[in-house]
């Protein structure tokens, strides 16, 4: 088990992000070293206690932990592949943001080099970072966030998905899927009663209740989908959920329908296939198998 005395960790990358994780690691105590391509975003971790390396090798050389919160992909392999030597035996903790895949080929790319690999997708904005309700993913190495959870622990709530190093940023992508479908949800309907001489933060004063009680409907979706039954009595039905009067109303709006239509081909796909009477949940399976 890590403590904050007795772990060094070097942090690559002080964007507004990786700013941010240093500044938690070196109030919580952490001898914390950090590094940046570009000078001067040292200067105020410094004055808060971490000490600056001039370069990412000096850096990850006095570290026992290093993290990388780089731009991309491809910048963690820029800054790390002349480091594979120095970072051998080492662990990492990668929470730039990477497809699955990317975290899977820097696992691999891990393991060759000796270095024990955790990958982390962070669901928070920076201001978050350090309070519970900031949410990092991780998998990959379960020793190395057994050995790191009280450091990552300082960032937020951490919660592990195990070895397969993609799963963590499978999970933050699928997340941030459903976060930006239900932005355009609100921004369909603020759309909607604006010619009606609605303002957008009327419309949100109304849509924040209303859509924070609906995810109550998560668990229910949830339950039948895993039971891979539709038929269950109780459900509300696709032809129920038919979704032409929200279209019409829509275009008699004036405004695209894109949004509502999106939802509406879903459903009418499984009705046409000959479901209408099963669940509204059915329209997963419109997702699952493409058009
Ligand atoms: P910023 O754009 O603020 O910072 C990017 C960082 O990457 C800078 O330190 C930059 O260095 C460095 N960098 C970019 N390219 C290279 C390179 N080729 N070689 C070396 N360093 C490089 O981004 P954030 O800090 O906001 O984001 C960092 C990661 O965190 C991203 O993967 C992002 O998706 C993720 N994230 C960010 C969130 C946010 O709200 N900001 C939320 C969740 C995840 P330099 O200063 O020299 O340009």
């Amino acid at each position: 088990m890590t403590t904050s005395s007795s772990v060094r960790v070097g942090v690559l990358g002080l964007g507004a992000m990786g700013g941010a994780l240093a500044g938690a690691l070196v109030k919580a105590g952490y001898a914390t070293t950090v590094w940046n391509r570009s000078p001067g975003k040292a200067d105020a971790l410094v004055e808060q206690g971490a000490e600056a390396a001039a370069t990412a090798r000096d850096a990850v050389r006095g570290s026992h932990v290093v993290i990388a919160c780089l731009l991309d992909h491809a910048s963690v392999h820029e800054v790390l592949d002349p480091l594979v030597d120095e970072l051998a035996g080492r662990t990492l903790v990668n929470v730039t943001t990477t497809s699955p895949a990317q975290a899977r080929e820097f696992a691999t790319w891990a393991a060759e080099a000796g270095v024990d690999y955790l990958d982390g997708g962070i669901m928070a904005v920076p201001h978050m970072i350090g309070r519970p309700e900031a949410s990092l993913l991780y998998s990959g190495s379960a020793e190395a966030f057994e050995r790191c959870k009280p450091l990552l622990d300082t960032w937020g709530t951490s919660t592990y998905f195990g070895t397969d190093a993609g799963l963590a940023s499978l999970y933050d992508l699928a997340l941030l899927a459903g976060m930006y479908v239900m932005f355009a949800g609100f921004m369909h309907g603020a759309a909607m009663v604006a010619p009606a001489g609605v303002t957008a933060g009327e419309f949100a004063a109304m849509a924040a209740p209303w859509l924070t009680a609906m995810t109550g409907g998560f668990e229910e979706f949830a339950a039948v989908i895993d039971g891979g039954d539709y038929t269950v009595p109780g459900q509300q039905s696709l032809e129920f959920s038919d979704l032409g009067h929200i279209v019409a109303a829509s275009a008699e709006q004036g405004i695209g329908t894109e949004v509502i239509g999106m939802v509406q081909g879903l459903i009418r796909r499984q009705i046409d296939a000959g479901h209408g009477e099963e669940g509204f949940a059915r329209i997963i399976e419109s997702i699952r198998q493409p058009a």
